[in-house]
C-alpha cells in the first residue's frame, strides 16, 4: 500500500451522463472504479450518472458494465453513495442492491473530516425555472412513477427520447437546459442545514465559490460535468480539491 493508499481520502463526482455513444466517458468512470476509487473511504455520486434510466429492468450493456464494476469497487471496502438526477430519478433498489451502492436522500447532511457538509445534485436551487420544479415535483411522485413503470420497456424508451426531443427544442438546440442556482436557494438550504459547505453539480459550472454565510466563511462547490472529461472533487482531513480526469483518445 502507498502512503497515499493510507490517507482517508472522499471523492465526490456527478454528471457523468453514462451514454453508450460516449464510450470513452464509461470507459474514464470504470477506469476511476478500479484504481483511485477503491483506495477511497467514500465515493459519492450526486446524480445524473446515466444521461437516462427508464427502470431497474433495463438490462442494457451499458448498464450492466456499470452495476458490476460500482459493485467491484464497493466490495473492496469503498461505500459507494448515489443520489438521483433529474435524468436518473428512476434508479431504485433493484439497481442499488445490484450495484452494491447505498442510495442517498437529496438533500444529504454528512460530516466530511469533521465540516458539516451538505450533499445536493443541484436543480432543487434552481428554484427560478418554475416549469422545470413542478415537472420535478410531479415526477418524484409515487403514482406518476408507478404508472411510469407499469409500461414496456419499449414503451418507456419512447417516452424518454420524447421527453428529450422536447428538452432540446424548449432549450434552442442546447443538449441541455442549463440554468443557474438560485442564490437565496442556497443560502436557505445552508443555513437550514446548519452547514459551512454545500456540495452539488447540475449546473455544469465546476468552481469553488467562497461565501460568508451568517458571518462565517463558508464554500459552495460546484462539481463539473463529464461530457468532454472527468471532474472529481477529492476531500481529505486537509482540504478539497476539484481535479480534471483526461480521457483516452479513442484511437
Ligand atoms: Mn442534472
Amino acid at each position: 500500500m502507498t502512503a497515499a493508499a493510507a490517507m482517508p481520502c472522499t471523492l465526490f463526482i456527478s454528471d457523468l451522463h453514462l451514454d453508450p455513444e460516449r464510450p470513452a466517458i464509461t470507459a474514464l468512470f470504470l477506469d476511476l472504479l478500479a484504481t483511485r476509487g477503491r483506495y477511497a473511504d467514500a465515493l459519492y455520486i450526486l446524480g445524473d450518472l446515466f444521461e437516462a434510466w427508464i427502470g431497474d429492468d433495463d438490462d442494457s450493456e451499458l448498464n450492466q458494465a456499470v452495476c458490476r464494476e460500482l459493485s467491484g469497487c464497493a466490495d473492496s471496502g469503498t461505500t459507494v453513495f448515489v443520489m438521483h438526477g433529474n435524468r436518473d430519478f428512476l434508479l431504485g433498489k433493484r439497481f442499488a442492491q445490484q450495484a452494491h451502492c447505498v442510495m442517498l436522500d437529496d438533500p444529504a447532511r454528512i460530516d466530511l473530516y469533521g465540516t458539516p457538509t451538505l450533499l445536493m445534485h443541484g436543480d432543487l436551487l434552481c428554484t427560478d425555472d418554475t416549469e422545470y420544479q413542478a415537472f420535478r415535483t410531479l415526477a418524484r411522485s409515487a403514482a406518476w412513477q408507478e404508472e411510469l413503470l407499469a409500461k414496456t420497456l419499449a414503451e418507456r424508451r419512447a417516452i424518454a427520447e420524447e421527453m428529450r426531443r422536447v428538452s432540446r427544442e424548449k432549450t434552442g438546440g442546447k443538449p441541455e437546459s442549463i440554468m443557474d442556482v438560485n442564490p437565496a436557494a442556497v443560502i436557505g438550504h445552508m443555513t437550514g442545514h446548519g452547514v459551512t459547505r454545500l456540495i452539488h453539480g447540475h449546473t455544469h459550472r465546476p468552481a469553488v465559490h467562497d461565501l460568508v454565510i451568517e458571518g462565517k466563511a463558508a464554500q459552495r462547490i460546484v462539481l463539473g460535468d463529464w461530457y468532454e472529461q472527468g471532474s472529481m472533487l477529492e476531500c481529505t482531513p486537509a482540504g478539497c480539491e476539484l481535479q480534471v480526469l483526461n480521457a483516452r483518445q479513442a484511437s
